[in-house]
């Protein structure tokens, strides 16, 4: 039961604090989780901290692989209109 960090990541620091495990370092070429501490917050809050604060989406997913964050879900913008040519 742990999330992991992929390469959509920034390096942007601003989830690292907010770990409740310090789970979180920073690595090269994108921050890590390391699985073992990762407890998916489970316990300590009701939504991954994380998550919660990354600004990029598909940047952490879950055991599946699976965006915790998807397409659109921060944007509001929808993975068509994002591949869509500029009408400007
Ligand atoms: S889900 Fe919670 S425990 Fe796991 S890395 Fe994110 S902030 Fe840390
Ligand atoms: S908040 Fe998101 S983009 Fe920033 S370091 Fe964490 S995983 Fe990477």
């Amino acid at each position: 039961m742990a999330f992991r960090i992929v390469a959509g990541c920034t390096n942007c620091w601003a989830c690292l604090p907010l770990c409740p495990q310090e789970a979180i370092r920073a690595a090269a070429p994108h921050f890590q989780i390391d699985a073992a501490r990762c407890t998916e917050c489970v316990g300590d809050f009701a939504d991954p901290q994380c998550a919660s604060i990354c600004p990029v989406e598909g940047a952490i997913v879950d055991a599946t692989g699976r965006p915790l964050n998807p397409p659109g879900s921060l944007t509001g913008l929808s993975p068509e209109r994002i591949a869509a040519p500029s009408t400007f």
